[in-house]
């Protein structure tokens, strides 16, 4: 990653990441299509179908941050050095650079659109292992997770603070496990009352992590049992255990709105972190838990906590936790929600009653992000600390054109060549034999960790 500032404090000129370097990037270059043969026999059982989505985000992961995919001329009109910047790929739940910059832009539109300074907190919503499954085969039932979290909450909130008191929350789909086993919960961040029609707060004394626990489980099983996947005798046998597995996890009152956003930044990026994978004997991959550093925390008796798997299984670990398409990972509810703020924002921009409603309508956080996304060096800067116009010499690059491989690709080739571009993947070692069929599973990881 370039991550370089000049002695001066300010952004240096940056420099290409070059993401085919790095183990991550070579083990789906190297053996995305193996994985894609061998997903009906040896995965299909655990992680479902194949889902057409797998192809279609690889695919352009593996054009992201390389030339191949296209890139943006640069040029120096003092100096006249030319540069090219390689373009990105955007995509949702995967990639960590875009997914790095997905989040630095959500804080931007959570900041300025959304949360209301006011006390917040971090709540975490868990379910027991047993139920975990029906989420990964059913995926269309995420979103009602959310919901169930959402109505636990609001129930709660209901008995506790004024009836016409409205609370709000930004809740986040997550899917990723420690090591990427599946492992579905919901990440919120949660207004501690709720909002009057006057505007004012009405702060809830504590929120009893019991009670929203017990209406978040009620909710679930309610969802299970009317789409026909699980029983009565189910539910009963889970409530009678002593601890159900269920979880809602409540965190102190938080009124620093860096903070808050800070944690729930952790929350909307890509799953999987590049730099904590890295190769292991076997010849495999060894995955790091948060936090630590496998090219500085290596040594010692233990080490640092992490998981070795096969390249395959890795692939299958993390291709796991693509969103399908259309699925809206992170949602906006009640003072917070979009039809809401759309509605305050009528009010603040329409003194005059005869003003047509609707008018100054808030933005979705998908547009926000598609608008604000074109400060495109803004940003690169703000992840890498490296201003990508910024030339050797001091001056500001230009852009000349924005040539793109899907649009373009003879153009890109022409040019790859004139600077006798060599795409070199890092090298891995040998692939181990196959498992055969019937043989253990490998560890599928129930380390009941939080994904950060
Ligand atoms: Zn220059
Ligand atoms: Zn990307």
């Amino acid at each position: 990653m370039a991550t370089s500032r000049s002695e001066t404090g300010k952004p240096a000129p940056y420099k290409p990441r070059h993401p085919e370097k790095t183990p991550f990037f070579a083990v789906l270059y190297h053996h995305f299509d193996e994985f894609k043969a061998a997903h009906e026999e040896r995965f299909q059982k655990e992680y479902g179908r194949w889902r057409a989505v797998i192809d279609k985000v690889v695919g352009k992961y593996f054009q992201c941050g390389v030339f191949l995919g296209g890139f943006a001329r640069l040029k120096c009109p003092d100096c006249g050095a030319e540069k090219l910047l390689a373009l990105s790929c955007k995509t949702r739940g995967f990639c960590p650079s875009c997914g790095t910059k997905r989040a630095v832009l959500w804080a931007e539109f959570v900041q300025e659109k959304v949360l209301k300074p006011v006390d917040r907190r971090h709540v975490v919503f868990t379910l027991p292992k047993l139920l975990r499954p029906y989420f990964k085969f059913h995926r269309d039932l995420l979103p009602h997770l959310c919901l169930c979290a959402w109505n636990a909450l609001g129930e709660y909130f209901k008995a506790s603070i004024s009836k016409d008191a409205m609370p709000g929350a930004i809740l986040t789909i997550n899917t990723a496990g420690e090591f990427l086993n599946w492992m579905p919960h919901i990440h919120g961040l949660v207004a501690c009352g709720g909002f009057l029609p006057n505007g004012d707060f009405e702060s809830a004394s504590a929120i009893d992590a019991k009670t929203v626990r017990e209406l978040f489980q009620a909710k679930v099983f309610s969802i299970l049992l009317e789409k026909g996947l699980i029983g009565h005798e189910l539910v009963e046998k889970i409530t009678s255990w002593k601890h159900t597995g269920f979880d809602a996890w409540i965190g102190p009152p938080i009124t620093d709105t860096k903070e808050i956003v800070q944690i729930g930044m952790c929350t909307v990026r890509a799953p999987a972190a590049s730099g904590r994978l890295i190769v292991d004997d076997g010849p495999r991959v060894k995955y790091f838990a948060k936090g630590t550093r496998p090219d500085r925390d290596i040594g010692g008796l233990f080490g640092p906590p992490s998981q070795s798997l096969d390249y395959l299984d890795w692939i299958a670990r993390l291709t796991l936790h693509i969103p399908d398409r259309g699925c809206q990972l992170t949602h906006y509810m009640g003072v917070y929600s979009n039809a809401h703020r759309g509605k305050q924002a009528d009010r603040e921009s329409t003194p005059h009653s005869d003003a047509s409603p609707g008018r100054a309508r808030s933005e979705p956080e998908g547009d926000w992000i598609k608008a604000r996304r074109k400060s495109w060096a803004r940003l690169i800067q703000q992840v890498y600390e490296a201003d990508p116009l910024l030339c050797e010499c001091g001056s500001k690059l230009k852009v000349i054109s924005v040539i793109e491989a899907r649009t373009q690709s003879d153009v890109v080739g022409k040019i790859l060549v004139s600077i006798k571009f060599v795409f070199e993947v890092f090298q891995l070692p040998a692939h181990p034999p196959p498992v055969p069929v019937g043989s253990p599973e490998p560890d599928s990881g129930s380390a009941d960790f939080y994904y950060f």
